[in-house]
């Protein structure tokens, strides 16, 4: 089964994507996301320059022995462009083994543990009221777990709540990429935003009662202390967890929450390889992994990663935001619904014209997500509908604080 073609393709239909395109002799083909928000162009180029010749004449089925050679025979390992390109590929080969096989690509990776892999969704808003409204529409739109980020009094705009309210224009979604020359720049105050935060937690639990199961970012911004006071002060909201407490790269740091919160802890987006983790998970620092099949080196690293979870009794929480492509969310669900140890998938739905591009099987009903049964991942490619959308440069914004420090955004 040789490969005889490979093609990146990017579109963006409201959003960059970068998508691999792999072709075989008998003409089976298979998609790989390659999406690396900001930075798109740079992964494209990987591939286009450096990964592709490599891969023409190729024998698809080699699934494991394509991976180790990109990841070992480029000499330079990890890093988000080069296990972006890589999983690019692996969930391409994948997606055409499982065609080859007739399977939908679970099936390949053990079967299904459960009926549907449980969602959660983005709620936000300036205020409390805009915030009700927001948990509101989620509920009324099936899902059973939300997220929750709030504006801060006497701040601006803050990472994770929709500049427009529930309700307000066609979509509701956090869309910080923006198509500006510069980054936007924002203005953080990290005690504004403690002082705010437990009252905020406070009030949804009065509102929405004791079971909804309630999440939230702290997007890298806290030291660890503060970060351990955090943990401590939402223990009466019982969290299921607290995201991205401090920068991922100190590792250490989450020793220090550790020992002072039972909040469960999630982190991991900004990973991209296994060893990210041997600190936090060998030493049970951290309850959920939060990495993106995208960003990790794709189906086969990925599956590794959650089993080194599963040993260290941590649960899979796989990034699902729309800069993940359908095509990489419908990698995660495959394997959300083939490990043991799921704990629970982010999910932002695609907008209709980012749906016109990718055609898609899975489904979302009583919040629960499903990769649907047809072969494969599941999703197609439109060429034509891609083609109508071409690349725009976007940003993410940049952090500063008020006497105009750079800070993590
Ligand atoms: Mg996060």
């Amino acid at each position: 089964m040789r490969i005889t073609a490979a093609d990146v393709v990017v579109t963006c239909p409201g959003r960059n994507f970068v998508t691999l395109r792999v072709t075989t002799e008998d003409g089976l083909v298979g998609l790989g996301d390659a999406t690396l928000n900001g930075r798109e162009l740079a992964v494209a180029s990987y591939l286009a320059d450096h990964v592709v010749p490599l891969l023409l004449g190729r024998d698809a089925r080699a699934v494991e022995d394509t991976w180790q050679y990109l990841y070992r025979g480029a000499y330079w390992r990890r890093g988000p462009v080069t296990m972006a390109a890589i999983a690019a590929v692996d969930t391409a080969l994948w997606d055409i083994k499982a065609k080859a096989a007739g399977m939908p690509l679970y099936e390949l990776l053990g079967g299904a543990c459960r009926v549907g892999a449980l969602a959660y969704g983005h709620a936000s808003g300036r205020d409390l009221p805009e915030l009700f409204d927001s948990i509101r529409l989620h509920l009324e739109r099936g899902f059973r777990a939300i997220r929750v980020q709030t504006g801060v009094p006497g701040l601006g705009t803050v990472y994770g709540v929709a500049s427009s309210a529930a309700g307000g224009g066609d979509r509701y979604d956090y869309e910080p990429a923006r198509p500006t020359a510069l980054p936007v720049e924002e203005v953080w105050d990290t005690r504004a935003y403690l002082r705010h935060l437990p009252g905020v937690f406070e009030a949804v639990r009065h509102e929405f009662g004791p079971e909804l199961p309630l999440l939230h970012d702290g997007h890298h911004r806290m030291t660890p202390i503060e970060a351990a006071r955090l943990g401590k002060a939402l223990e009466p909201y019982d969290l299921f967890w607290l995201e991205d407490a401090t920068p991922g790269e100190d590792q250490a740091a989450l020793r220090l929450i550790r020992q002072h919160t039972t909040t469960p802890l999630a982190i991991g987006e900004v990973f991209n390889s296994v060893h990210d983790y041997t600190t936090l998970l060998g030493e049970r620092l951290i309850d959920y992994v939060r990495s993106a099949v995208t960003h990790t080196g794709g189906v086969t690293a990925m599956r590794k990663l959650l089993d080194y979870a599963a040993v260290h009794g941590a649960r899979s929480g796989l990034h699902g935001p729309t800069d993940i492509s359908p095509v990489g969310m419908a990698a995660a669900l495959h394997l959300d619904l083939a490990v043991h140890n799921f704990g629970i998938q982010e999910y932002m739905p695609h907008t209709a014209r980012t749906l016109e591009v990718f055609r898609t099987s899975y489904t979302f009903t009583a919040g629960l997500l499903h990769p649907s049964d047809a072969p494969g991942l599941g999703v197609e490619l439109d060429l034509d509908a891609a083609a109508r959308f071409p690349y725009r440069a976007a940003y993410l914004p940049v952090n500063r604080l008020a006497d105009g420090t750079v800070h993590d955004w």
